[in-house]
């Protein structure tokens, strides 16, 4: 008897219409003789409602207090999808994160699986169960609910997967597979029959919301059999594995970034340890810090630019307010007009033409670059917010066809 996980995404459970659907798919494979463990979202846009509901009230609430208020839009689905599933008559069981078993750390908003304890999982399996689990959520070890951050339930979805030694996990979504670029802003998106863990780790981490990143993470990590398939189309999706053997594209796909805010300190003092403070004040506050750039110095002074998440930008204009004074510096810009998009594909430092290609795209387009950052695997270059959709559009057609 085989084990499949499914994971179902927002979309596919926004209305009652939807949820019957989905509780069809759960159940077809139920009846072929699997064991289903089953991850849901909450339902539409909820975690986007609740969150504009918080700051109604309270414009910075505390991140306990919001894991859990987000926390309650996945519960609200898994208890309408197991109620859908015993509609058609089949044994079923709701769990919400903590019931699972799912215990993480104390980082609000964006806290690792540190384990799940099984037990309640398997009894619930070994009476013909199919379980329902509200992904997104864990409770940490002072009985805290706590959230894994936006996108999270691919990866309480893939964990799972990994402690159950599923046969399969199975991310159903809105689209039918992992593409070239966003099928819904690149009309010429190709769909993928099989990517790398690699590939895809990259393209999520720039910004390809199909799959969060740390699912990827820790599939390739634990090995988990992993496709990404609609739930509305009954079609073979996209299967992300270890090697891939098939086509050989140098560039496998372009992905955007809008959650990037620009910050930069102008006339510091061109002395050692300067770099230093700024980047060590900013990782006390647990601030990730994306793409770097330094000005020549000139008049023993320089300028230091980087990008942090747009919503770390405020958490991060305080430091560098605070660091102002210190150093002495000019003034502190910021922006977060501006999106990062990125091209992903293995073998990018062993040709060189690569970059001049991507430039020679954006420039027909008259989209002016801000800052640029190569490594062996992408080329991200940061641009004007509205020019991003144009640009995404600009460089897929000039790399793929
Ligand atoms: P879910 O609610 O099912 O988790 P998401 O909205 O998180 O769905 O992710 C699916 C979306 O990811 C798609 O609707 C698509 O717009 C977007 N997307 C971005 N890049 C890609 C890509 N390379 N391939 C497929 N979808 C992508
Ligand atoms: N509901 C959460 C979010 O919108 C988690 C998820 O959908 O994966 O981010
Ligand atoms: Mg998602």
């Amino acid at each position: 008897m085989s084990l499949i996980v499914q994971k179902f995404g927002g979309s596919s459970v926004a209305n009652a219409e939807r949820i019957m659907n989905v509780a069809n798919i759960i159940t077809e494979t139920y009846a072929k003789g699997n064991n289903v463990v089953v991850v849901v979202s909450a339902q539409g846009d909820t975690t986007d409602d609740l969150i504009e509901k918080a700051k109604e009230i309270n414009e910075k609430p505390s991140k306990r207090e919001m894991d859990v208020l987000l926390s309650t839009g996945e519960q609200i689905s898994i208890a309408l999808l197991a109620m859908a599933i015993e509609k058609l008559g089949y044994p079923v069981k709701s769990l919400t994160g903590w019931q699972a078993g799912f215990v993480t750390d104390s980082t609000h908003g964006s806290s690792r699986i540190r384990r799940i304890d099984k037990e309640r999982l398997n009894n619930e399996l070994d009476k013909g169960n199919i379980i329902i689990v509200a992904g997104f959520q864990g409770i940490n070890r002072y009985d805290d609910i706590t959230t894994l951050g936006r996108g999270g339930s691919d990866t309480s979805a893939v964990a799972l997967a990994a402690v159950l030694h599923a046969d399969l996990c199975q991310i159903y979504t809105d689209v039918d597979g992992v593409y070239t670029s966003d099928p819904r802003i690149v009309p010429n998106a190709r769909k993928l029959d099989v990517i790398s863990f690699d590939e895809m780790l990259e393209l999520s981490s720039l910004g390809a919301q199909v799959l969060h990143t740390r699912s990827v993470e820790m599939a390739k990590k634990y090995n988990v059999n992993l496709e990404v398939l609609s739930s509305l189309t009954r079609k073979p999706g996209t299967v992300i594995k270890e090697v891939v053997d098939v086509e050989k594209m140098l560039i496998k796909g372009v992905a955007k970034d809008n959650n990037v805010a620009r910050l930069s300190i102008i006339g510091v003092q061109d002395i050692p340890g300067i770099a230093f403070k700024i980047f060590s004040s900013l990782a006390a506050k647990k601030i990730n810090v994306d793409i770097i750039l330094q000005s020549v110095g000139r008049n023993n002074t320089k300028d230091i630019a980087f990008t942090v998440a747009a919503d770390q930008m405020d958490e991060a204009l305080e430091v560098l307010d605070d660091l102002k004074k210190v150093m002495n510096a000019k003034e502190i810009v910021y922006d977060d007009n501006i999106s990062k998009v990125s091209i992903v594909g293995a073998g990018m430092a062993t040709n060189p033409g690569v970059a001049a290609k991507m430039f020679e795209a954006l420039a027909d387009a008259g989209i002016n670059i801000h800052m640029i950052s190569t490594s062996e695997i992408k080329i991200s270059v940061l641009i004007n917010k509205e020019d991003c959709n144009r640009a995404v559009n600009a460089i897929h057609d000039a790399f793929i066809v």
